[in-house]
């Protein structure tokens, strides 16, 4: 579609580049530096209402694709696998094979608790079943197409290929004391979200539960068959030979890969329930150890704080006023900031859990001084932290990451008003670590 410039007041067209699916622009104009409300000269921040037609929607109607659920093309279910499926209906499916019910939770035991689906690994099933059960319920959905390394070895992260062709990230990062996986939950995004580079690309589909949980097997599995070096004791006298490192373990996931889990409901409740359920119903993570970050889908955080799960909830934020935060989270504005926070602290009070607030630090867009104001008093006095994300520039950005010193400054007004901030490690950066980065390179 071609840009109409006019539409943006202080941009011309090549400045413009437009989501393909979501009409939204991908390179909005700076924020203006002053507090909402505040007159002055300056560009008008760039708003959906005003972008045009997009997918045949009218100009002006918010077009949430994850939310609507329409995909760029028609693309093939995956196959059925039994991380699909809790132990009721694998033992059904088992049955509908003609083999004991109880060869179920043999199965799920190789998946879940050995990482195998190698029918020649499944020693304590029957010679002539193994095959028939491990191609009927353990299908090879993701391929590994890219695996890159970084920190020793300790941060892994794998571009996987479904069987439909689309691609999906993943990244395992190993520390001294946990072992966390960061996955997708959507081949490609449908939030728009400009400074993202897989709200640049739109949505292809929903991963399946099976598809969310093989990842994470797949993390297990590197660290069961010790490819991931221990970091512990790194500084101080070296690490311990190889032999003598524990393998270590899967033990917190994150949603922060590619995708809006909580447009994809359904399938990624059905991999927290898989991958948090004891063996062998699934690979028995702590339910507080895993995280669902979201672009603030309201209907939906409610509907997850019913659940009475113990997960954690991530919010992003990147703006505390609805007028920038239109811009950098476009769905802010079907539900804006203040109803963001209140399905937050109402999560917070159902679960007892913390939020957590995602911020990325954009230089001279959202991290001014009044702006750490302005979020420190949205949160004081909630069960909250916010973790600061240095921005990883996406590919031809004019973005990046705030100065050190305005980082400081933003810490240091978010602490003053009682409000516990971390910035978080940016593992990974060197291997397009940043969210839909690695699949973008390989397109
Ligand atoms: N859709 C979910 C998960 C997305 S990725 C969500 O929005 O929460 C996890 C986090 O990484 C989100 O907070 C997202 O906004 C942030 N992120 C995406 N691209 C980034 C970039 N280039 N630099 C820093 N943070 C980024």
């Amino acid at each position: 579609m071609p840009a109409n410039g006019a539409a943006y007041p202080g941009l011309t067209a090549q400045q413009i580049f437009y989501n393909e699916r979501s009409g939204v622009p991908a390179q909005p104009s700076p924020a203006p530096d002053r507090a909402p409300g505040a007159q002055g000269p300056g560009p008008l921040p760039l708003t959906l209402a005003s972008a045009p037609e997009a997918d045949g929607a009218p100009a002006g109607e918010i077009l949430i694709p994850g939310v609507t659920g329409r995909a760029r093309r028609p693309v093939a279910k995956p196959p059925r696998h039994l991380a699909d499926l809790p132990m009721a209906g694998r033992r059904a499916a088992v049955a509908e094979l003609g083999q004991p019910a109880f060869r179920a939770s043999q199965l799920s035991r190789h998946f879940f608790g050995r990482y195998t689906d190698q029918a020649d690994e499944m020693s304590d099933l029957p010679r002539d079943a193994r095959d028939p059960l491990a191609r009927a319920l353990l299908p090879r959905l993701l391929t590994a197409e890219r695996e890159l390394a970084c920190d020793g070895g300790t941060t892994r992260k794998t571009l996987w290929r479904t069987l439909d062709g689309a691609l999906v990230e993943s990244v395992l990062m190993r520390y001294p004391d946990r072992v966390t996986m960061c996955v997708s939950s959507q081949a490609g995004c449908g939030m728009a979200c400009p400074f993202c580079a897989t709200g640049q690309a739109g949505l292809t589909r929903n991963l399946s539960t099976a598809e969310i949980v093989a990842q994470v097997v797949a993390g297990a599995r590197l660290l069961a068959d010790s490819e991931v070096p221990d970091p512990s004791g790194g500084a101080r006298g070296g690490r311990p030979p190889r032999s003598q490192q524990s393998p270590g373990r899967v033990s917190n996931i994150v949603f922060m890969g590619m995708g809006e889990p909580l447009a994809n409901y359904a399938n990624v409740l059905g991999a927290v329930r898989r991958l948090t359920d004891p063996v062998p119903d699934g690979m028995g993570i702590s339910q507080r150890s895993v995280t669902v970050s979201t672009v603030g889908l309201v209907p939906a955080i409610a509907r997850l704080a019913a659940e009475h799960l113990s997960v954690t909830l991530a919010v992003s934020l990147h703006a505390p006023d609805d007028e920038l935060r239109d811009t950098l989270v476009p769905v802010n504005r079907r539900w804006q900031v203040s109803e963001v926070l209140d399905a937050a602290w109402s999560y917070a009070g159902t679960t007892g859990r913390r939020i957590s607030i995602e911020y990325a630090l954009i230089k001279d867009i959202n991290d001014q001084a009044w702006r750490a104001d302005l979020l420190g008093s949205l949160l004081a006095g909630n069960l909250v932290h916010v973790n600061l994300i240095p921005l990883n520039p996406t590919p031809g950005s004019q973005w990046t990451a705030s100065r050190p010193a305005d980082q400081r400054e933003f810490v240091r007004r978010l602490e003053a008003h009682g409000v516990p901030v971390t910035v978080r490690d940016t593992r990974g950066r060197e291997i397009d670590g940043a969210c839909g980065q690695l699949a973008a390179s390989a397109r």
